[in-house]
């Protein structure tokens, strides 16, 4: 157990709810690693009261903070300042304190591109289907759109959802529209292409408790797929995990991303660089 002091610095997740959050096990982990005098702490905050919570942790002298759902937009307001990749992903997870306020910045995207990384695929010129419109969704694509991406092709239940992400998406890279497109999965299913695909898993299907259910179980869906990155992480292995193996292809879930997307904002908070062999640490960590 480390020693809380006068001189401890105090980090905390923004969101409602955080009972399940495995964020406090990240940075405090790495605080000790580290011998970062730092303590993480998770605080649910009413819908009517983040505004308060921001200016609140501010004047308490906090050094940063992140933000989950349903917050990460709701927050941009109290910032005093903006990354600009937040700004084009429309959604902050951290807050880092500067003079005179928190600057914003979303890490969600750099952690899952670097836990892309890690695994060894790489998005230049790749083909790629998003299943899922949601919030994440729409990160991913733009992600994928400021790496390079050859195709994006989006499928998912309300087509409109799907086609509102590629109208916002035209606007802030103009040049990677022509890349961009949205389709019901029959659709999809009927293209003709040499290549496969990396296929990103974004919706909520599969989570616990829901284990044996996939947003798609058609195998067609999955001999087109060479790589499933699965959001979730929990269960460890989804069904759709499952579905990509089963049909030849190499699949991954969501935890690298939570992972990196601590990590990201942890090195933002306190100016640390986390080497690879603590990442894998911490990764055994939250594994457990
Ligand atoms: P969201 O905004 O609520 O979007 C949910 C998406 O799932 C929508 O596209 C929705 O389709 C689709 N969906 C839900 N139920 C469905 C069903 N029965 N059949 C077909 N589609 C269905 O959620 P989000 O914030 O984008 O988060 C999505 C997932 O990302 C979460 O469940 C979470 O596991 C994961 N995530 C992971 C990390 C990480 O660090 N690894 C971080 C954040 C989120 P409609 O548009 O048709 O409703």
């Amino acid at each position: 157990m480390r020693d809380i002091s006068g001189t401890t610095r105090i980090c905390g997740l923004l969101g409602n709810p955080v009972e399940h959050t495995k964020s406090p096990l990240i940075h405090n982990t790495l605080a000790e690693k580290l011998g970062v005098d730092l303590c993480y702490g998770a605080f649910r905050v009413d819908e009517d009261r983040v505004e308060e919570a921001v200016k609140g942790a501010y004047a308490l002298n906090f050094l940063g903070m992140n933000v989950t759902v349903p917050y990460k937009s709701r927050v941009i307001a109290s910032l005093k300042e903006i990354d600009p990749l937040a700004a084009k992903i429309g959604a902050v997870n951290t807050l880092v304190r500067t003079s005179g306020g928190f600057k914003g910045y979303n890490t969600d995207m750099p952690g899952l591109y670097r836990a892309m990384c890690s695994d060894g695929v790489d998005i230049k010129g790749e083909r790629i289907v998003v299943l899922g419109a949601g919030g994440v969704a729409r990160a991913v694509v733009m992600m994928l759109l400021e790496n390079g991406a050859k195709e994006i092709i989006i499928c998912n239940r309300t087509q409109k959802k799907a086609m509102d992400i590629i109208e916002e998406a035209e606007k802030i890279f103009p040049d990677g529209s022509k890349a961009l497109m949205a389709m019901p999965m029959d659709e999809f299913l009927m293209q003709e292409s040499a290549d496969k695909y990396i296929a990103i898993q974004a919706t909520s299907v599969g989570m616990y408790p829901k284990v044996d259910e996939a947003v798609c179980d058609n195998d067609a869906f999955y001999e087109k797929v060479k790589v499933g990155y699965d959001l979730i992480f929990n269960p460890e292995e989804t069904l759709f995990m499952k579905l990509v193996k089963k049909n030849g292809g190499k699949a991954y879930n969501g935890l690298k991303m939570l992972l990196y997307q601590g990590i990201i904002a942890f090195e933002l908070m306190t100016g640390e660089k986390i080497n690879d062999e603590t990442a894998d640490e911490i990764l055994a960590k939250l594994k457990k």
